[in-house]
């Protein structure tokens, strides 16, 4: 019998596993053959994320800033001193966790998929399409389309977006500085992204679930960039959760990453909030074996944890993209007209892509810029109650 088995081998489960194999007896089990495919990620983190997840993937470009392009074609350029943000290749990260998952003594069961599981006798038994396995505990690290989290009744997240991505062979003439798209026909309910690395660029979006798949919207960006005629090196897609008041653990059950919805609903971002959720998680293993107690009532501290730490801008984060999704175009454009360049470009010099919401706040709370925004805010505040 194991002490944990972590259902899922991406990087949340790598990083609890990472944390837990040094104390406890800890197996991953993994759907796929090997650790990170297919990759359903852009891979733009911040230095704190490189950090928190204890390897060194190969920095594939250093960004300073952002054109915020809105839907009349306008833009406002931000560009820092300092790097905002890596890109990074979410293969080569997986896989180094992964390793260094397996070198703290966790370890992996590949080609295994969870079915379900059942609480008997002091103990979990994890039924697999290779059989069951036994143990004292089990953590769900599966995704966005968590089989665990679908133990817990009434657990979906709030909503989905769907990505889609393409590595193409460009050469943007600026390097440092990534292209974000706003609009109903680029990516509605979302935004889309250019970022350069390089002889390459990744182009990608998202768009909220009700407009239907991307990729009819990444073809007309690359028409609208001007890149359609370039090669496509590679594509991706997948899903994002967003939203929603998840509950996270459960009778000798704790959710992490995807599966518990760890995700900044306005820029999609799951990484940072997963591996800082690693560290609660981990206080709470480590104290529900000390007291032999793993029932719903000891685990639920782990919920709290999460909520003072990543709670703030997960949930603040949703009720500004509430109010963003619920903007049409010219009132988008009505933001660029009256927002104040000179102090939101300061406001943004100092931010963090891993705080999105703070910089918006701090962007409203700007005296010039808020007496402006103020009426549009406030219709789109009662919309997104609705
Ligand atoms: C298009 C796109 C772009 C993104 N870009 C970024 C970005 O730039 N920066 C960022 O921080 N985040 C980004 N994200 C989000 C980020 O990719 C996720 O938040 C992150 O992968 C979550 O990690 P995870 O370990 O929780 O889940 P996953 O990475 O999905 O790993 C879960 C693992 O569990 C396995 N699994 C699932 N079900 C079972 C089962 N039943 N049995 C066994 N194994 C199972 C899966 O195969 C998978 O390997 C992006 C997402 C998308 C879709």
């Amino acid at each position: 019998m194991h002490d944990v088995v972590v259902i899922g081998g991406g990087p949340a489960g790598n990083k609890a596993a990472s944390l837990l194999a040094g104390e406890y007896d800890v197996l991953v089990i993994e759907e796929h053959e090997a650790p990170g495919r297919p990759v359903q990620c852009t891979g733009l983190i911040s230095d704190e994320v490189i950090m928190l997840s204890g390897v060194r993937p190969t920095i594939l470009n250093e960004l300073y800033g952002a054109n915020i392009f809105f839907p009349n074609g306008r833009s406002i350029e931000i560009r820092s001193k300092e790097r905002k943000a890596v890109l990074i290749d979410r293969y080569e990260m997986d896989t180094m966790m992964a390793a260094k998952a397996e070198d703290a003594g966790a370890k992996h069961q590949y080609s295994t998929w969870y079915g379900s599981h059942s609480i008997t006798d002091g103990a979990v038994t994890v039924e697999t399409d290779k059989g069951d396995i036994k143990a004292t505990m089990i953590i769900g690290a599966d995704g966005h389309n968590s089989r665990t989290a679908g133990t817990i009744s009434d657990n979906r997240p709030a909503e989905y977006v769907r990505g889609v991505q393409a590595d193409i062979r460009h050469r943007a003439d600026d390097q440092e500085m990534i292209n974000i798209r706003i609009g109903s026909g680029t990516a509605p309910g979302f935004f889309s992204w250019e970022i350069p690395f390089g002889e390459l660029t990744r182009v990608g979006l998202c768009t909220s679930w009700e407009y239907g798949p991307p990729a009819e919207y990444l073809k007309r960006l690359l028409k609208k960039t001007g890149l359609d005629g370039c090669e496509v090196v590679s594509r991706y897609s997948g899903r994002i959760p967003i939203g929603g008041q998840r509950r996270t653990y459960a009778d000798r059950l704790l959710l992490i990453g995807d599966a518990a919805c760890q995700v900044k609903p306005i820029s999609g971002g799951g990484l940072q909030p997963a591996f800082r959720s690693a560290y609660a998680l981990a206080e709470t293993v480590t104290e529900a074996f000390d007291e032999d107690d793993f029932s719903e009532k000891a685990l639920s501290v782990y919920g709290k944890r999460c909520a003072k730490d990543t709670g703030k801008e997960l949930s603040r984060g949703y009720r500004l993209r509430k109010m963003f999704t619920s903007m049409s175009d010219p009132e988008l454009n009505r933001i660029y007209d009256i927002a104040d360049r000179e102090s939101i470009r300061s406001i943004l010099n100092d931010g963090s892509i891993d705080h999105p919401s703070d910089l918006i706040l701090q962007m409203m709370r700007d005296p010039v810029t808020m007496l402006r925004l103020a009426p549009l805010l406030a219709k789109a505040t009662v919309r997104s109650m609705r």
